[in-house]
């Protein structure tokens, strides 16, 4: 079977996908933030959306075109602090690789979540390459 694209061995419904679905929702902010990289690369806008804190949220078709112009190849989780079950902050660390107009590139973020309501969203992040 093949492997989430989140990069974990096991398969996408057993992974982020229950999470893009809505029917389980992520326990630790990497959980999070792995489900809206696979969401990036699923071009699944709504969940993208939904995930994504109401003050910094962008435009939906902002994200529309930025998912439909590229296409995501890897993930790479270089750390994490916070951000478990029992807080309600947390950062992780992560370069993920993609290809946008033809051209491979690598962006690294340590993106902010915070818990709300009880959910993981994601706030921002600073772009460090
Ligand atoms: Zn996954």
């Amino acid at each position: 079977m093949k492997s989430c694209p989140c990069g974990h061995a096991k398969p996408l419904s057993l992974c982020c996908g229950p999470f893009l679905d809505g029917t389980a929702q992520p326990d630790t902010a990497e959980q999070l933030m792995r489900s809206r990289y696979v969401a990036y690369a699923l071009r699944r806008v709504d969940y993208l959306l939904a995930t994504h804190a109401p003050k910094t949220r962008p435009r939906r078709a902002d994200i529309a075109q930025w998912a439909a112009e590229t296409t995501f190849t890897g993930l790479q989780i270089l750390g994490a602090e916070a951000g478990g079950p029992a807080d309600q902050r947390g950062t992780v660390t992560f370069v993920a690789q993609y290809r946008n107009g033809g051209q491979a590139a690598a962006m690294m973020e340590h993106s902010r979540f915070e818990r709300v309501g009880g959910a993981w969203l994601y706030v921002d992040g600073d772009h460090t390459a």
